[in-house]
């Protein structure tokens, strides 16, 4: 992957970034003390007869599941940032040989290469 693939692979990263952070801030509640990460999902109180109660939970649970990717994926973009700030993106954490290009236009935050990924089977 060469320099501007690279540059416009980070933009895109912060560009997404910025949108998965809006889109947390709208489901979660941000955890004040650990950075980047959240806090159980916003759910409207829309009652308290127990049908009511039933629809929070279940509400509470998709959000609590649409939270934990959204984080996930939070925590994905970082470490892909870091690894591109620091040069070490795009080397195979396993063996430290490149990833190849068509392996990171496919899977952007891969860490393994091909034959790495094909051996462990991910
Ligand atoms: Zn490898």
């Amino acid at each position: 992957m060469d320099k501007n693939e690279l540059k416009k692979l980070r933009e895109d990263l912060v560009k997404e970034k910025a949108t998965v952070e809006e889109a947390l801030m709208s489901t979660a509640i941000k955890n004040p003390i650990v950075k980047d990460y959240y806090e159980q999902p916003r759910v409207e109180d829309i009652g308290s007869s127990p049908d009511d109660t039933a629809l929070e939970a279940v509400d509470f649970d998709r959000m609590m599941a649409l939270k934990n990717t959204q984080e996930q994926r939070l925590h994905e973009i970082n470490e892909t940032l870091a690894q591109i700030d620091s040069g070490e993106y795009g080397i195979c954490v396993n063996c430290a040989s490149g990833i190849g290009a068509a392996r990171l236009k496919v899977i952007p935050a891969a860490t393994l290469c091909i034959s790495c990924a094909q051996k462990t089977g991910r």
